[in-house]
Order: structure tokens, then C-alpha cells, then sequence
């Protein structure tokens, strides 16, 4: 199959319903990082770009708020069907782009049933009433905030605009929606489905740029009234005091993870070395979900190590377009020198007993390295690539102290066939998210999902997100006699 040119990649900015390029003319380059050959210039975001966009969703909020959680759920549901006639065209580009395998492709499935979800969904939001004010009526009503932007990262750029977009739609919002400048393509494609989709001009607006410029902008802008965000601590960081110094924007945050892995003795260990291999291989290891702390029981250590790094080592390294390619490149030249410095420190303190770089464009092969000290960058740092370590311990209070000895706290599991045991660290671990025999990427769609510690505030789900994008109103109301 021929790939498309780069005049057929839509790479203008969408804003108040048309495609246009940037009002200074700015562009990037998308690179694929296989070929490492330029696949768009893209453009960028400016101030007077993010301004208009903004504009454009407030106009459109009051009619689109006032719509029908039916009449608003006919668009969602077009945009699903959408999406889904267009999945393979999805996964290809993704794979051109960013190098995810299209064997590994889930964002369009991810995106697909967020938005039928929220096609339904909005008929839940309903207040509370109360008669406990004497000759009053006094309610609560749920409302939408206005405008709502979001910033999302590279790693499922597709799945964050059905994830972001739709339950900030159903709850009446409009929204501007920021991809990652590593990974705007998708979602440039996502917003022409939207146009066919008949979406109201204004609705949903995307805008490519980068962080510091089109990202800072978005969070500062005095007209957003939530911002919903996914992506690294230190960008959390800046957008929560960029929110503070603005106009108080709620702020949810999804950040960074480094999560645990306990392997207890008694535990499965063909199943828990398959599926902590898998937590680790997909998407490259490029997920701040991925259990990249493994701590295993010293007494079955040997045997589970042989198993994982049997499994792990197995990933087919190779073109992302390729069906067979399990394991695709880094997904630019910085992330992989950033990877491959989270390697190279991490070998001065300890050995690398599998993989490594494999010098070869921007892949890093399965890497594994053994009894790292609990301090070392590797063991506190989100590396984001194929790159775990696998610790041994003795006894349960130890493990679950090693476990929680870091400031993330998004995903934790747990393996063992002692119930009570399951049960006991489960409570102890501090995560948002605790799987007993079981691990990432498992996250099912109704669960709530979120970090503690400085992983994140807020929840997301189909029952939970909706909730982040609406205010609350006490309306009190006399009754005369
Ligand atoms: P990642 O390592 O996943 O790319 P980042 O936090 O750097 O994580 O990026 C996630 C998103 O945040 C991207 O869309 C990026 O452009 C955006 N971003 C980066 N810096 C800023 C910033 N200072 N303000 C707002 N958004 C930013």
C-alpha cells in the first residue's frame, strides 16, 4: 500500500470549524522514526491561533450547552462510527509517525467506545434537592464549565481525543484539545472526521504546537475554565502554577508513573512473567502505566527472571507497518537519547543483564537490568522505554516499604494465590489503580482512573470523567405563601 503524501496529511489547524494554517505562518516537522524521514510539516499554534480558538468555543458554548444530551449524543455517535470506518487509516499514520506497530494498535477501539459511551451518558448528570431549609426548595444542578482545553501526550494520541473530548462534550462543554507535537497527526485526521461528522463550528478545536508556546498559551488563557491534562510531572507542574497565576482554571492531572510489581512465591509465575513482560513491551515501554519496578520473592527470583527475560526478549524489533513487529522505535531522537542516558547512568550502577541500545535507527531492545540500589535515578525516574528493573525481597513489609518509596503513585500490582495476602497489600500499596494477579495495561473502562501521591489529581472513566468537566450550583429557591 502506497502512504499517503504529505499534501494528503492534514497538518492545518482547526479552528471554529475549518482547517487554516497558522496566522504567523510557524511549522514543524513530524519525522517518522523508523525511516527517520520528514512525514509532514505541521502547523504550529500562536498566541492569535490559541486566542481564536478559545473564542471560537465560547461562542459556540451557550447553544451547544443548551442542546439535548440526545441531540448532542447524534454527533458523538457519528464521530464513532467515523472513527471506526477509518481505523486502519488511523493506525497506519500513527505507525508512519509516531512508530507504534499497527499489530499494537488500540487507540482507535479506545476512542471508538469512549465516544458511543458519551453519546448516552449525558443524561446522567442531574443534581441533589432539598427541602431542609425552611419554605425553600433549594436544588443543586450540574453545569458545564464554558470552555475546556486539553493537552494530551504521544502515546495514544487517538484514544485522549475520544478520552478527553467526549465526556467534556457530553457535559455540555466546548473544548480546544492540544496533541503533543510528536504526535499531532491523528488527531488533525480525528478533526476532519469531526467536519463530516457536522460537528458546530466551534465545538471542538485542535491546535498542533508545542508546549512552552500553544501549551503554555492554553493554560494560561483567562477564558479556559478547566483544563484537563495527561502527560509528564514537570509539565504538570508548570500548568497547575500557570493555572494558579491565570484565572484558577480547574486542573486535572494525569502525570508520570513508576510502578510496582510484587511476585510473591507462591504466584504463577509462567503468568505473571507474561504478563509483566507485556505491561513493559507494549507501545515500546512508552506508558506511565508500565510496571517498570519488579519486585520478586528471592526464593523463586532465578525462575521468574529466566521466564520474563525469555518472554521480553522475544519482542520482534522491525518496521511498525509491518504486521509482525511487536516492538516499534522510540518515538523521536529525543526520547531516544533520553532513554538511552537512563541507560547508561543506570549501568554505572548496576548491570544491564538484557538488551540495551540496539544502535540501530531509534530502537532500544528489551532491557532488563537486576538488583538495582532502591536510590538510583532508574528506580525513582519515569524512563518511558522498553527498560525495566527486577529487584528481589525477602519478606512482605520489605517489599510493600520498597514499593511505596517513591513520590508516584498510579498503578501497583500485586501477584500471589493467598487471598489474604492479596487483600492485606492491596490496602498498603499506594497507587490509584492496584491489580492482583494482573497488571497493566489492564484498565477497564468503568474503573476510576487516577494517580495518588504526585501522580495525578482526578479521576477518569466512563463513570467518573464526566464529573471533572462540570461545576456545581446551589440554586435556592423561596416559597411564598
Ligand atoms: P511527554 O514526555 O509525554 O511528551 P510532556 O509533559 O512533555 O510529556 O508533554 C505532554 C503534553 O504537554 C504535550 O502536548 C506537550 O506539548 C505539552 N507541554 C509541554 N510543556 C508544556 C508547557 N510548559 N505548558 C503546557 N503544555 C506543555
Amino acid at each position: 500500500m502506497i502512504e499517503k503524501s504529505q499534501d494528503q496529511i492534514e497538518t492545518r489547524l482547526f479552528i471554529n470549524g475549518k482547517f487554516q494554517p497558522s496566522s504567523d505562518g510557524k511549522t514543524f516537522t513530524v519525522t517518522n522514526p523508523f525511516t527517520r524521514e520528514p512525514v509532514a510539516n505541521v502547523f504550529e499554534a500562536s498566541d492569535a491561533d490559541v486566542d481564536n480558538a478559545v473564542a471560537a468555543a465560547k461562542a459556540a458554548f451557550p447553544a451547544w450547552r443548551d442542546l439535548s444530551p440526545a441531540d448532542r449524543g447524534k454527533y458523538l455517535h457519528r464521530i464513532a462510527s467515523l472513527i471506526r470506518e477509518h481505523e486502519e487509516e488511523f493506525a497506519r499514520l500513527e505507525a508512519v509517525s509516531s512508530g507504534k506497530p499497527v499489530s499494537r494498535y488500540v487507540d482507535a477501539s479506545v476512542a471508538i467506545d469512549a465516544f458511543s459511551y458519551f453519546a448516552e451518558a449525558g443524561w446522567t448528570v442531574q443534581g441533589t434537592s432539598s427541602w431542609n431549609t425552611s419554605g425553600h426548595l433549594n436544588i443543586t444542578s450540574k453545569e458545564p464549565y464554558g470552555v475546556v482545553a486539553s493537552i494530551i501526550p504521544w502515546n495514544v494520541p487517538l484514544a485522549f481525543f475520544g478520552i478527553k473530548i467526549a465526556p467534556a462534550l457530553a457535559a455540555g462543554n466546548t473544548i480546544v484539545l492540544k496533541p503533543s507535537e510528536k504526535a499531532p497527526l491523528t488527531c488533525l485526521l480525528g478533526a476532519k472526521l469531526l467536519v463530516e461528522a457536522g460537528f458546530p463550528p466551534g465545538v471542538v478545536n485542535v491546535l498542533s504546537g508545542h508546549g512552552p508556546t500553544t501549551g503554555a498559551a492554553l493554560s494560561s488563557h483567562m477564558d479556559v475554565r478547566c483544563l484537563s491534562f495527561t502527560g509528564s510531572l514537570l509539565t504538570g507542574r508548570k500548568i497547575q502554577t500557570a493555572a494558579a497565576q491565570s484565572n484558577m482554571k480547574t486542573v486535572h492531572l494525569e502525570l508520570g508513573g513508576k510502578a510496582p510489581a510484587i511476585i510473591f512465591p507462591d504466584a504463577d509465575l509462567e503468568a505473571a512473567a507474561a504478563q509483566t513482560q507485556f505491561s513493559v513491551h507494549i507501545f515500546s515501554g512508552q506508558t506511565c502505566i508500565a510496571n517498570t519496578r519488579i519486585y520478586v520473592h528471592e526464593s523463586v527470583a532465578e525462575k521468574y527472571t529466566a521466564l520474563f527475560k525469555g518472554m521480553f526478549g522475544a519482542a520482534v524489533l522491525g518496521d511498525p507497518l509491518d504486521k509482525e513487529t511487536t516492538l516499534g522505535p522510540q518515538v523521536d531522537k529525543i526520547q531516544y537519547e533520553r532513554v538511552k542516558s537512563y541507560i547508561s547512568t543506570a549501568e554505572k550502577e548496576g548491570a544491564v543483564t538484557l538488551g540495551g541500545d540496539a544502535k540501530d535507527g531509534y530502537f532500544i531492545k528489551p532491557t532488563v537490568f537486576e538488583n538495582m540500589p532502591e536510590k538510583s535515578q532508574i528506580m525513582k525516574e519515569e524512563v518511558f522505554g522498553p527498560v525495566v528493573v527486577i529487584n528481589t525481597f525477602r519478606t512482605e513489609d520489605e517489599v510493600i516499604r520498597k514499593a511505596n518509596d517513591t513520590e508516584f503513585g498510579l498503578y501497583a500490582s500485586v501477584f500471589t494465590k493467598d487471598i489474604d495476602r492479596a487483600v492485606r497489600v492491596s490496602k498498603l500499596l499506594e497507587a490509584g489503580t492496584v491489580a492482583v494477579n494482573c497488571t497493566s495495561p489492564l484498565m477497564p473502562k468503568d474503573m476510576p482512573f487516577g494517580g495518588f501521591k504526585e501522580s495525578g489529581t482526578g479521576r477518569e472513566s466512563f463513570l467518573h470523567s464526566m464529573e471533572s468537566y462540570l461545576e456545581t450550583k446551589a440554586v435556592l429557591i423561596k416559597i411564598g405563601s
